[in-house]
């Protein structure tokens, strides 16, 4: 099956990600913004027995979210990249952060969620579903 390599800006912390993303979702909430220091985030959703730490330290990050639900963010302790993190909304599911992979072919996200802080110049593909907050949860 398939691997991807998703890595920290220093390189020292990598992360294998097996087979086909479960869903990808770019978040234009205020807190995704704040932690990636872009106008939006792309999350790649794996089931997480499907990823893997290959190498590297991570320390942790936890806070509420909108959903009510606590999201635990990975990141590089040296570098300070958030690479990964995991919604206890949906506990099946790990994040992970599409630019962690360095490949512009990476396929297109499926949905665009909390629209409402889009950042007002940014045009969106005409095939994403779009929610101005939180999508439905579904699994
Ligand atoms: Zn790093
Ligand atoms: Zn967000």
């Amino acid at each position: 099956m398939e691997s991807r390599s998703a890595k920290c800006h220093c390189g020292q912390l990598e992360l294998l990600c097996t087979g086909t993303p479960r869903r990808i979702s770019m978040c234009h909430c205020v807190e995704c913004q704040r932690r990636t220091g872009s106008a939006f985030s792309v999350a790649v959703f794996y089931e997480r027995g499907r990823v893997h730490v290959a190498n590297g330290s991570f320390a942790k990050f936890e806070r509420d979210s909108a959903s009510g639900h606590p999201v635990t963010f990975h990141f590089c302790p040296r570098c300070g990249s958030n690479v990964w993190w995991e919604p206890a909304r949906m506990p099946e599911l790990v994040g992970v952060a599409v630019g962690a992979f360095g490949d512009p072919t990476f396929p297109q996200p499926e949905q665009s969620v909390w629209t409402q802080y889009k950042h007002a110049w940014l045009r969106l593909p005409e095939d994403l579903r779009v929610f101005a907050s939180n999508p439905p949860a579904r699994t």
